[in-house]
């Protein structure tokens, strides 16, 4: 083989490496999964006490970015989300509802599925829910206690971080010469207040418990994570993932829980996401400065627009949540769907031209390299907004044939496996969440139906019949091109 040769084997190899940006070391790493072709995910999911805001729908959608682009890759991915149904908030809502833990959660697990569907999450091969394994968790407490890494005071149960030497590893926090023994109960404070932290919390008046082995009370944030990422995917997870808020203490205390009960490493890459932020602040149900994405659709937004808007910003780049840039999302949508929806409709002069195929392989092998970079979202998109002018310069100028309309659209498909925004489907999703009935526009089976109709009113010279459709149409916002070779694209206004 020749030393040229052999440079660009190498070269290729290099440029198909996954790489991965790991909390842990700091560095961005290849990606290697512990059993060959298999990757197990845990994801941290939505406390279930209201509904999900967009910020928590950033996280959401990098993870399903995450999982699609691991599956394009041929690797079988088996994810893990949590549902935390029961923590202060909860408990304290419930009673005020007059209701029980599960009976106040049902709702809000109901509306997070349905907004998933909405932002085109693909469903996690396990979703579970902290309630229904109080068992596994405290059986894992039990493990710690014998292990010497708990003590009890008041009835609750602590972890002993003192006793777990590499405390802090995640976060880089200096736990030298921190009070032993000093404790929290929250299961959420920063990294001043790092503390020997709560596993099980006793009762206080009034409040729902699980009568256990280790007492009355319920689990702490923490040790349900840890609990249920190692019964679903083992002692040691490849990917563990979340925002980057959860770095501290959550993660932090989940790798002290796992490690100290196992002896081994609890998830070889760690990788958090960025926050969204409004004007500067990150958005949280704390400062107020949040929205639902009910809301965003119930004022008009498209879940392509939200779904877009929220993957085309790499994870670890903070995400400033403005109504332009949601604007911004929409039109990139539009621009895509129609270059999509031209090729497949528009009939091109017969034969092919070698450079376009080979346009689009270079725009693919771009898009694939950026995604294999750390997720570079933005790297990827650039590569097929590029190949979309191309094109269409090519189409303007007679360039472009029947024959080479395959090869783009493939470049199409590989791009919206990972983004999924192609479908014009925004209607019926808003449908489904019983949003925007009227503005919402007729379905996409509907609007094929009239059209049908309206190509045999013109067939029959019906011109009349035809018009009166393409005005009904219109009116409830669907907007018809007739093309010269007879065929009718669609779209919404
Ligand atoms: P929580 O329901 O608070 O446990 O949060 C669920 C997920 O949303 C976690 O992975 C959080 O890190 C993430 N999250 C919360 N706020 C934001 C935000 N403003 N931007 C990105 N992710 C967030
Ligand atoms: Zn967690």
């Amino acid at each position: 083989m020749s030393a040229h040769l052999a440079l660009k084997i190498g070269e290729q190899a290099k440029m198909a490496e996954i790489r991965f940006h790991n909390t842990m070391s700091g560095q961005t790493e290849p990606f290697v999964p512990l059993v060959p072709g298999e990757v197990r995910i845990y994801t941290c999911g939505p406390t279930v006490y209201d509904f999900a805001h967009v910020g928590n729908f950033r996280t959401f959608v990098f993870q399903d970015i995450l999982r699609r682009y691991l599956k394009s890759k041929g690797f079988r991915v088996i994810q893990v989300m949590n549902l935390t149904d029961v923590d202060d908030r909860i408990i304290q809502k419930a009673a005020a509802a007059g209701l029980s833990i599960r009976e106040y959660t049902d709702k809000y697990i109901q509306a997070f599925l349905d907004d998933r569907r909405a932002l085109n999450l693909e469903p996690p091969e396990h979703i579970v829910r902290a309630t229904d394994h109080i068992e596994d968790m405290v059986k894992l407490i039990q493990r710690l206690t014998e292990k010497g890494f708990t003590y009890t005071s008041d009835g609750s149960t602590y972890f002993r971080i003192a006793k777990f030497p590499s405390y802090g590893k995640l976060s880089k926090i200096d736990v030298a010469g921190m009070q032993t023994g000093a404790r929290v109960d929250m299961d959420r404070y920063d990294k001043d207040n790092a503390r020997d932290f709560a596993l099980w919390k006793a009762p206080k008046p009034g409040e729902s418990f699980w009568e256990t082995p280790i007492g009355p009370g319920r689990p702490g944030w923490h040790i349900e994570c840890s609990a249920m990422a190692m019964k679903y995917l083992g002692d040691t997870l490849d990917i563990h993932s979340g925002g980057v808020d959860l770095t501290f203490p959550h993660h932090e205390n989940e790798i002290a829980e796992s490690e100290g009960a196992t002896g081994k490493q609890f998830a070889r890459y760690w990788l958090h996401a960025e926050h969204l932020m409004v004007d500067h602040e990150k958005m949280s149900k704390s400062v107020g400065n949040f929205a639902t994405l009910r809301e965003l659709f119930s004022h008009g937004q498209k879940p392509s627009s939200v779904r877009f808007l929220l993957a085309s910003v790499p994870y670890r780049s903070q995400l400033n949540f403005t109504p332009e840039s949601l604007q911004g999302a929409a039109s990139s949508v539009e621009r895509l769907r129609n270059f999509a929806s031209r090729l497949r409709t528009e009939k091109f002069p017969e034969g092919s031209s070698p450079a376009i195929p080979e346009r689009a392989a270079n725009a693919r092998e771009e898009f694939e390299q950026g995604l294999a970079d750390d997720l570079n979202t933005a790297r990827a998109l650039a590569a097929i907004f590029d190949l979309v002018r191309d094109i269409n310069t090519a189409i303007s100028r007679g360039e472009f044939h029947q024959g080479d309309v395959a090869p783009v659209l493939a470049a199409m498909d590989s791009f919206d496996a990972i983004f999924a925004v192609l479908k014009d489907d925004d209607a019926e999703k808003l449908r489904a969440l019983g949003l925007g009935q009227d503005s919402a526009g007729p379905s996409d089976a509907e609007i094929d139906a009239l059209v049908a109709e309206r190509q045999g009113a013109r067939k029959r010279r019906d011109f009349a019949a035809s018009d009166r459709i393409r005005d009904q149409l219109a009116e409830r916002g669907v907007i018809l091109e007739d093309s010269r070779d007879g065929q009718v694209r669609w779209k919404r206004k």
